[in-house]
Parts: structure tokens; sequence; C-alpha cells
């Protein structure tokens, strides 16, 4: 494996860089979209306030962190005063208010992980998880959407791995594969890590915006626009990076021993994270720290059997991107 990692990129990897750039355009979402997003939060507001005078919905994920593609769904926070609610009984009451407010496929999840209330909206035909006071995704999400302003390739190059994921079968944690939040994660991570600096570490650079969530403090440079031209130095463009970024996942990761960090811009080691033991579920096969919750690795969902089935894939990418003649056809074949 480790010989492969030295293998120098194709010499034709810039004639990629179109038919990659016009896949990426693709998936950018319509304006109109946005449009039916806010209406579809307008209402919801209107329905809550109703109930709830004093609650706020927030979106995060895909549809508010910059790196939702055409026609995705949208999650939403419900942020209510927390003292001595019962989170189902918020979510059973929320689910019967949207019910009679005819919107459809209206669910409560209230034993999932992060539970949840889905719809689907019949007039701007999107679907929607509610969640409720899951504050630590909302900031999350402004991180990522302030790291995809400081360079345009982190946006390409997340929406090729997303769409590689959804493409491949990958982007299931039900099924022991990673978020789309983690893949996200990689790409900024992988950024971090290029000689020069594609881009910061914004948790170590000065505070300029703090939030404490939970008994965790959030805290990073968040006035991105003074960093607009921090990757200017590296000229890689987005076919070379899309072949380092699967070229480092099959063939140069150190899984055994690496745990990939956007807080410090930097691999931590398992052993610095106590991550060497299996607890519980989680067996640490593939290692990516939240940059909030330090304790949680993105890669918990990964088993024995997954983590083989994301290499085989990280790898077939990797081969794709270096002998394929249209590696932007072969790349994001179903599986
Ligand atoms: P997609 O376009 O696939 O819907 P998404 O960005 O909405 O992508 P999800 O993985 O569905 O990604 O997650 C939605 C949001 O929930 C993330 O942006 C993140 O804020 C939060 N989130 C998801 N998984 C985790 C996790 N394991 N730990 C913390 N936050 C998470
Ligand atoms: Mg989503």
């Amino acid at each position: 494996r480790m010989m492969k990692s030295k293998m120098p990129c194709r010499i034709d990897i810039n004639r990629l860089n179109a038919p990659l750039l016009k896949i990426y355009e693709s998936l950018i979402p319509a304006e109109e979209e946005k449009v039916k997003q806010k209406q579809l939060l307008t209402m919801l507001e209107k329905i809550v306030s109703k109930e709830w005078p004093n609650a706020k919905l927030f979106l995060y994920g895909s549809c508010a962190n910059s790196f939702g593609v055409s026609k995705s769904d949208i999650d939403v926070c419900l942020a209510i005063e927390d003292e001595g609610i019962d989170k189902s009984e918020v979510l059973l009451k929320l689910a019967e208010l949207l019910q009679s407010d005819n919107l459809q496929n209206v669910q409560a999840l209230t034993r999932a992980r992060v539970p949840i209330v889905k719809l689907m909206d019949p007039v701007t035909g999107i679907s929607c998880d509610i969640c409720i006071n899951n504050v630590l995704a909302v900031i999350n999400t402004k991180l990522l959407r302030d790291y995809s302003k400081i360079d345009v390739r982190l946006h390409q190059l997340a929406f090729i791995v997303k769409h590689w994921a959804k493409s491949r079968g990958v982007n299931a944690t039900y099924q022991g594969t990673l978020s789309s939040y983690a893949y996200v994660l990689m790409c900024i991570h992988f950024l971090q890590q290029r000689i020069p600096a594609i881009l910061p570490c914004l948790q170590v650079l000065e505070t300029t915006y703090k939030v404490t969530v939970d008994d965790i403090e959030c805290a990073y440079f968040d006035q991105v626009d003074s960093l607009v031209d921090f990757g200017a130095q590296n000229k890689e463009c987005i076919a070379q990076l899309v072949w380092k970024f699967f070229n480092y996942w099959a063939y140069c990761h150190d899984y055994a021993n690496s745990v990939i960090s956007v807080r410090t811009g930097r691999i931590l080691s398992k052993q610095d994270k106590d991550w060497t033991r299996r607890v519980g579920n989680d067996r640490h096969l593939i290692c990516i720290e939240d940059p909030f919750e330090t304790s949680h690795d993105l890669g918990r969902v990964v088993d024995r059997s997954s983590v083989r089935v994301l290499r085989e894939e990280f790898e077939r990418a990797a081969q794709i991107m270096q002998f394929d003649p249209n590696p932007c056809e072969s790349l994001f074949e179903p599986y």
C-alpha cells in the first residue's frame, strides 16, 4: 500500500479539471430552491410560535452550511426553553400541530439517537427533519459555512466527495459508513494539510466568536472575509486535489494510529485521545474528531466490515483518478 502513495500523479491530470468543475456546477442548488426553503421555514415559524411563543427555529446541516447539493432535505432545530421540557412530549405535540396544518408524512421519531419529527411540505415539495435544542449542530454548521468562504476549492472538493459517497453508497451512518458532516470535515482537514496550506485552522487563530453550549466552549476566528487570500500561494487545481484526497485515504492514511482533527489542523494519535480500546460500540477504526465535542469520534459508526467497504471505495476512486480514461463517469457510477 505505502508503495502506491509515492505514485506520481497522472500527467494529464489537468485535463480532468473542466469535467469535474462541470459536475460541481451541476450540483449547486438553484436560487429558487433557497427561496422555497425560506418559505417553508416561515410557515413552520408561524405554526411553532402559536404553541411556543419564545421558541426559535434555526436551519442547520447542508441547507445552512453551504454544502447542500440541489434537492436536499432541510434540517431545522427548534430551540426552546430548556427547563423541565420533555423532548418526546414536545416532538409529539409538534407532530400533531404539523399534521393539522396539512403537512404530509408527519412522523415523530422519539427513540432515535437524535429524536426528530419528519415531514414533507406538499407546497414546496421539500422534506424536513426537525430536532429540538441541538445547538451544537447549529454551531458546527456555522463553522463549516465559515470555512467554505475562505477558498472555493473546499466547496468544489466537498461537493465532489459528497456526490461520490452518495453514488457509491458510502454515505449512510446506519450502514456503518460516514455522514456528510464527516466527509466535509475530512475535506477541510485535507486542505489544512496541503503545503502550502489551502485552509487555516480557525480554532487556533484569535477568538472572535465564542459560545458555550452544554459546557462545551466553542471558540474560533470567524472574521473569514480577511482570509480570502489565505490559500493563494497554493496553485493546486481541483483535479489534483480530488486525486490526492482519494490517494491519501486509499494509501497514505495511517488507520491504525491516526486521528484527523480540524480543531488543531493536525493529525493526532489515537494514543493521545485514548481511542485505542473499543468502548461500547465505538471501535475507532477510522478516527475523525468532532471540532467541538472533542470526545466524539465521527468514525464511531464504522465497524470491521464497513471499514473494508470504505477503504475499497477509496482505493477504487484512487485507481480511477489515476488510470481511468474517463474518471468523471466511472467515479460516480452507481454501486
Ligand atoms: P446532506 O446533504 O447529506 O443532508 P448534511 O450536511 O445535512 O448533508 P448530515 O450528516 O445529514 O449532513 O448532518 C446534518 C447536520 O447535523 C450536520 O451539518 C451537523 O451539523 C450535524 N451532525 C450530523 N452528524 C453529527 C455528528 N455525528 N455529530 C455532531 N453533529 C452532527
Ligand atoms: Mg441534511
